[in-house]
């Protein structure tokens, strides 16, 4: 039976969720208090990159299934789960996170539910943070009415965001109300019967989950990170490392790929803010605390490689760099390694041509003056180097030997291991530079 849904906070984990509860049979309807974003939507248009996303929307509001609003009090009325999808970065200047957006939807859904509604919070939030809702709202609730609260954290990732919510590993939810629990249960049936696990929890616990995941995450990437610089020395190569070691199933093979670090709008404000909650219960979390450092420096030895790369120093050289945002297949510039590289790049006297297939609009706002090419061809002309910082299949696909041609100095430092060097320079590129494994050249 399908189930009347709102969900307040239409951004990537909102708008994909909305569509697709919608595509599952649910009547959907999604709110945010960015008048832009929602008519943009109601003009047919998705404001943010995600592979297939444009299609599942157009196809439910035909179908009659999925509406947007900036109007929260009228579309509350008559809704038997109210998700919480909005942002929780870091609270400026510390590492806990910033939960204003979420009390303040939670106070203004409370304050509007017109039947026994379940305020479900998606967003991630700290262990508490469902308790201390559920105490907040209980004031706000008109007294005939009731509303009480369900954790069900998110483990969706952009780029392959409607893929991972139909055919998820795993749904998690917590809430301690057995009306509750059958609404929720209702609303993951159709994934439920296709055999996806539902697992349910106490609140903190599905909490912690989220965190637990994303931290862990985030070790593994920086844990290969490390391995590939101990590749690089004894010569050894890190994508067959990772082979080895992803061969076992106690491992697994997924987030073994060295890179230029982790980014995103998840990792580090979610292991900033573990740290915090660990800090405040004075329970050492020293792994987190090491991925974390682990990762910073990272940035720091990046920029050396390049440095390296261009014979000790980038002033006055111009690099093409290929990818703004954390990885490929999203616009999402938020915490992106290539956004602080361009940054220090820069300061150390480079002249950017920056390329991104999703051309990224808030990197113009984080970098201004940088200078975006609208291909791939455009951004490496006359340039002295070709950088190489997220994994768009548009960049595997380039004609390398047109690239290499257009350069000033046909150099290629790939820090996503797109390419093997023995094809790289047989297009005519100089230098081949990657990640965890020595050049022969
Ligand atoms: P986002 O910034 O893309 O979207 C949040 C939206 O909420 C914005 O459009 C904002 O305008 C809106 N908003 C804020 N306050 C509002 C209010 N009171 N009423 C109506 N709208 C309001 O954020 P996101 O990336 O979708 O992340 C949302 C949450 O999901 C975060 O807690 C995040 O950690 C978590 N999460 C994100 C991802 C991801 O890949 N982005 C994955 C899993 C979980």
């Amino acid at each position: 039976m399908n189930v009347r849904i709102a969900i307040v906070g239409t951004g990537y984990v909102g708008l994909v969720s909305g569509a697709c509860f919608a595509d599952l049979g649910h009547d959907v309807i999604c709110i945010d208090n960015d008048e832009r974003k929602i008519n943009a939507l109601n003009n047919g248009c998705i404001p943010i990159y995600e592979p297939g996303l444009d299609e599942l929307v157009s196809r439910n509001v035909k179908r009659g299934n999925l509406r947007f609003s900036v109007d929260l009090p009228g579309s509350v009325s008559g809704r038997e789960a109210v998700f919480i999808a909005v942002g929780t970065p870091s609270h400026p200047g510390t590492d806990c996170a910033d939960l204003h957006f979420v009390m303040t939807a939670a106070e203004q859904i409370a304050s509007n539910v017109d039947r026994f509604t379940v305020i479900v919070i998606k967003s991630t939030v700290p262990v508490g943070t469902n308790r201390e809702v559920q105490r907040v709202i209980k004031h706000c609730v008109p007294e005939q009415h009731m509303a009480v609260v369900a954790s069900n954290p998110e483990f969706l990732r952009e780029g392959s965001a409607i893929e991972d919510f139909m055919h998820p590993d795993r749904i998690v939810f917590g809430t301690e109300n057995e009306q509750a629990a059958v609404i929720m249960r209702r609303i993951y049936a159709p994934l439920e019967n296709l055999g996806y696990d539902v697992l349910t929890t106490g609140i903190e616990t599905a909490e912690l989950i989220k965190y637990a995941a994303n931290a862990f995450l985030a070790i593994k990437i920086s844990y290969i990170n490390e391995i590939a610089d101990l590749c690089e020395i004894v010569g050894a190569d890190v994508d067959r490392v990772a082979t080895g070691i992803g061969l076992d199933h106690r491992i697994g093979a997924a987030f073994l790929k060295a890179g230029p670090g982790w980014g995103g709008s998840c990792f580090p404000k979610d292991t900033r803010a573990l740290k915090a909650t660990a800090a405040e219960h004075v329970v050492p979390m020293r792994i987190v605390d090491a991925a974390i450092e682990s990762n910073t420096q990272r940035k720091y030895a990046i920029l050396k490689k390049i440095e390296n790369a261009c014979s000790g120093s980038v002033s006055g050289k111009r690099l093409a760099v290929f990818g703004l945002t954390f990885k490929g297949q999203t616009d999402d510039v938020r915490e992106s390694p290539s956004i602080d590289l361009i940054r220090a790049l820069t300061e150390q006297g480079a002249k950017i041509r920056a390329y991104d297939p999703s051309s990224p609009a808030e990197a113009s706002r984080l970098l201004p003056g940088l200078c975006m090419t609208a291909s791939a061809v455009d951004a490496v002309k006359s340039a002295d180097a070709l950088v190489i910082l997220t994994d768009w299949q548009q960049f595997i696909d380039c004609d390398l030997g047109e690239l290499a041609a257009y350069m000033a100095d046909p150099v290629m430092i790939d820090l996503r291991n797109l390419f093997d060097e023995q094809t790289v320079c047989s297009k005519g590129f100089r230098h081949y530079i990657r990640v965890g494994r020595k050049s022969a050249n």
